[in-house]
């Protein structure tokens, strides 16, 4: 796939689901992203809270940006 990113602050790449939750939790129209330990670090919390949202967003199957 050409739509490939990294994280704008530690070059990790990214999948799906970083972006996903990034434009969840920060920026909708984001096109700039932070991996997941980034963003957790980010917000202060646990990357296990970041993980456990994406879970709950991805089986919720409500928000588009999860597929
Ligand atoms: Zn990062």
């Amino acid at each position: 796939m050409a739509d490939f990113h990294t994280c704008k602050k530690c070059g990790a790449p990214l999948g799906q689901d970083d972006i996903a939750i990034y434009k969840k939790m920060v920026l909708r129209t984001a096109d700039e992203f932070l991996c997941i330990d980034c963003l957790a670090e980010y917000f202060g919390v646990s990357r296990e809270a970041i993980e456990a949202k994406v879970r709950y967003f991805r089986e919720s199957g409500t928000c588009a940006l999860f597929r």
